[in-house]
């Protein structure tokens, strides 16, 4: 989960980095109510997930009340690089002598994590590891030991820092080390950390990515959830443990087993690619043993999808028979509609594996006129986006 900046500059400040003071608003009176708090100058920055927001015209500085509160007008609303801005944060402004970059992130292919460092700061990183590779430090983090005194200095030294910020830099290094293991953060960048005019480092940007897989571990991190960018498919999917990504095509896919689930957007993509385009509509895997109850959840998630025109369903039965699955998709179709769900899309099955024949025969003598059973994956593929297609 990636945080907004302004999340980003609050965990640095739980976690002793020096910020600047700062608060966010919605609207341009709150921006204007901040800008009054904090006094005299201040900076208003966009609120958006991507970077560049300066380039873009995101970030404006504003002497006084009225002038943030005339920035914050400009910037609420606007698009930058296809975010639409809904919220600025409003922060003390600092007048910057020198612009560093710092960061930690996951090295997966190293199976390490990392320290990328540079003086040459501001600008986006990739640009200068391209221009002035020399300028940019990179040194591994082993997770056990982290980062203490030695090794910052050895990042201070290795990144060229200038020795009037050094002690500076190798505190923020140790703390910021501290943050990102304490926060099980996927990356933390500090962009620019700035040397002001008074001589003190700061942290004027904060991006952090915090890893989901370790939520279970830090209740607050729930409360960080942007809630106007989740799918509402995915949270209702959410709330019923059902492991589902909402994907942009039109045919349903419900699946046992992920490999499974993977392999079936690829041979529907396939199919529907002769066929007007159609593509899969989401990745559901209902998992091994997959009862009634879980596939009803299952097909009432995807059968909600307004863009669905078909669904096909998976199976290869392993320690769940298809047979059982069978039963399931047949209960699941009653259950839905005692809960008063219409269900009009046309469902194509494919069982394979454990007691499949005895699936296949329960599929057909249940008749049900939206049930249609292909027996090999790719041909049930075939009549799933045809049946997309003719509903497009
Ligand atoms: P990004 O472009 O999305 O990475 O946004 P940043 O937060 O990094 O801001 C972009 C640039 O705006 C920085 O590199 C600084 O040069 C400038 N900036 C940000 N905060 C301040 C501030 O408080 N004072 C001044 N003078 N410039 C700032
Ligand atoms: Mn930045």
């Amino acid at each position: 989960m990636d945080l907004f900046e302004y999340q980003g500059r609050d965990l640095f400040e739980r976690h002793g980095l020096p910020v600047l003071g700062g608060g966010v608003a919605e609207t341009p009176e709150e921006a204007r109510a901040i800008a009054e708090r904090l006094g005299g100058r201040v900076v208003v920055k966009a609120q958006v997930k991507v970077g560049g927001r300066g380039k873009a015209g995101g970030v404006k500085l504003a002497d006084g009340a009225d002038e943030a509160q005339a920035r914050a007008t400009d910037i609420l609303g606007m698009d930058i690089k296809g975010h639409t801005v809904g919220k600025v944060m409003l922060a003390e402004t600092a007048d910057i002598a020198e612009e560093y970059y710092f960061s930690y992130l996951l090295d997966r292919a190293n199976r390490t994590f990392l320290c990328i460092a540079s003086v040459a700061g501001g600008m986006e990183i990739e640009q200068v590891a391209e221009e002035q590779p020399d300028r940019v430090a990179k040194v591994a983090v082993d997770a056990n030991r982290g980062v203490d005194q030695a090794l910052a200095r050895e990042i201070v030294a290795g990144a060229g820092f200038p020795a009037e910020v050094a002690d500076q830099v190798a505190e923020i290094a140790v703390k910021l080390w501290a943050a990102f293991a304490a926060e099980d953060a996927t990356l933390v960048e500090v962009n620019p950390l700035a040397k002001v005019r008074d001589g003190r480092v700061l942290c004027l940007d904060a991006k952090v990515t915090l890893d989901e897989n370790a939520g279970f571990r830090h209740a607050d991190h729930e409360a960080l959830v942007d809630q106007s960018a989740v799918d509402p498919l995915e949270q209702a999917a959410k709330a019923k443990n059902l492991n589902y990504v909402k994907l942009d095509g039109e045919v349903g896919i419900i699946g046992n087993g992920a490999g499974l689930v993977m392999s079936t957007l690829d041979v529907v993509a396939y199919a529907g690619a002769d066929r007007g385009g159609v593509k899969p509509a989401n990745f559901l895997d209902i998992g091994g043993g997959a009862s009634a109850a879980v596939m009803a959840n299952g097909l009432e998630v995807v059968l909600s999808d307004p863009s669905v025109k078909s669904v096909f369903v998976n199976v290869f039965g392993g320690i769940t028979a298809c047979d059982e699955v069978a039963n399931g998709i047949i209960q699941a179709l009653a259950l839905l509609e005692q809960r008063g769900e219409q269900v009009t899309k046309p469902l194509v099955v494919r069982l394979d594996g454990n007691n499949a024949e005895a699936g296949r025969t329960i599929l057909d003598e249940a008749k049900n006129p939206l049930v249609e059973r292909v027996d090999t994956m790719d041909g049930a593929a075939e009549r799933a986006a045809e049946l997309a297609a003719a509903g497009k």
